[in-house]
């Protein structure tokens, strides 16, 4: 376990002054049309240039589909990126998220993760779609899966029942969709059996990567956030940082998770959480400092790209 903070754990810390959010550096929290974001790779690439970020990285839901686009459309427009998947994990009826940097994307333990959850979240958005249809019969699997924008290379996820309801002319957007018909409290909904936290941890450092805890501090999301203990648990096992600057995480929230940081000598990260269309998150709203970074990806499986 990371003990109290030396010399070592303050280097790596790097600049990252956790009161202040970084106003320089990386968007380390993106998703593209390969799960539920509204926009191809080459198009966030581009935008992230536009913006002049210093670099990004893909994090789509339980998948490295959507890599090699990225990659080649990075390499195109020299954008620096670092390969990523946002993961999902679940323990005490809390839903968790975990961003994965840089681990090798051939390992079977990471494989079989991410099939098994793909199967999960498609057999129960496809049995959300079957509850809804029973009260909206536009609302039928055809009508979702035309809402998908790249084939079984997909994440499927609550997002694509929204766009389905949108076009239905049933909600006016996404976010209002996510208020009610698809809301956690609805009738309509099904949770995504998934693996706990702890396990995504060992997975991610078995397969070389780093893994940082995504906005625990949104209240918004669930109704118990990971309680300290649970936290802990996950810093034995080898969690790497917490994403600390994410407009999700209320304000107290956010200097309590920065004592984890502080105490244990973890990373401090910032993303947006960026789906293009689909949430009115902007890219490159929140930041991870260029120091961080490079010290998080040292000797990973993969380097940037
Ligand atoms: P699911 O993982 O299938 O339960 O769907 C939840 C996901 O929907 C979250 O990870 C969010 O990133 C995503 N999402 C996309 N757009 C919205 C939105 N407008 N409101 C809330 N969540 C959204
Ligand atoms: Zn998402
Ligand atoms: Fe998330
Ligand atoms: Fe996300």
């Amino acid at each position: 376990m990371g003990g109290m903070l030396e010399n070592e754990d303050t280097k790596r810390l790097g600049k990252a002054g956790i009161e202040e959010a970084p106003v320089r550096g990386w968007d380390l929290h993106c998703h593209t049309r390969f799960s539920d974001g509204t926009k191809t790779p080459e198009e966030f690439i581009a935008e992230a240039r536009e913006l002049g970020l210093h670099g990004v990285a893909i994090t789509d839901h339980d998948t490295w589909n959507g890599w090699d686009r990225a990659v080649q459309a990075a390499r195109q427009y020299g954008m620096p990126l670092v390969r990523g998947t946002e993961i999902t994990a679940h323990v005490d009826h809390t839903s968790v998220h975990m961003l994965a940097y840089l681990y090798n994307p051939d390992d079977k333990g990471l494989a079989r993760m991410f099939a098994d959850t793909r199967a999960a979240r498609l057999a129960r958005v496809q049995e959300m779609v079957k509850r809804i249809s029973q009260d909206y019969p536009q609302i039928t699997w055809e009508a979702v899966r035309a809402q998908v924008r790249e084939g079984t290379q997909t994440t499927v996820g609550r997002p694509h029942i929204a766009d389905a309801l949108v076009a239905a002319g049933i909600c006016s957007s996404r976010s209002q969709a996510f208020a009610t018909i698809i809301a956690t409290t609805s009738k309509y909904y099904i949770h995504v059996p998934s693996p706990t936290p702890v396990q995504v941890v060992q997975t991610v450092k078995r397969a070389g990567g780093a893994v940082v805890l995504a906005h625990a501090g949104d209240c918004s999301r669930n109704k118990y956030l990971l309680s300290d203990d649970r936290i802990i648990e996950l810093i034995d096992a080898g969690l790497d940082g917490i994403e600390i600057w994410h407009r999700g995480n209320d304000p107290d929230q956010r200097v309590r998770l920065a004592e984890f940081v502080q105490r244990y000598g973890l990373f401090a990260t910032g993303g947006s959480d960026w789906h293009g269309a689909g949430k009115p998150n902007l890219l490159g709203e929140n930041l991870t400092p260029d120091a961080t970074v490079k010290l998080l990806c040292e000797g990973r499986f993969l380097s940037i790209a």
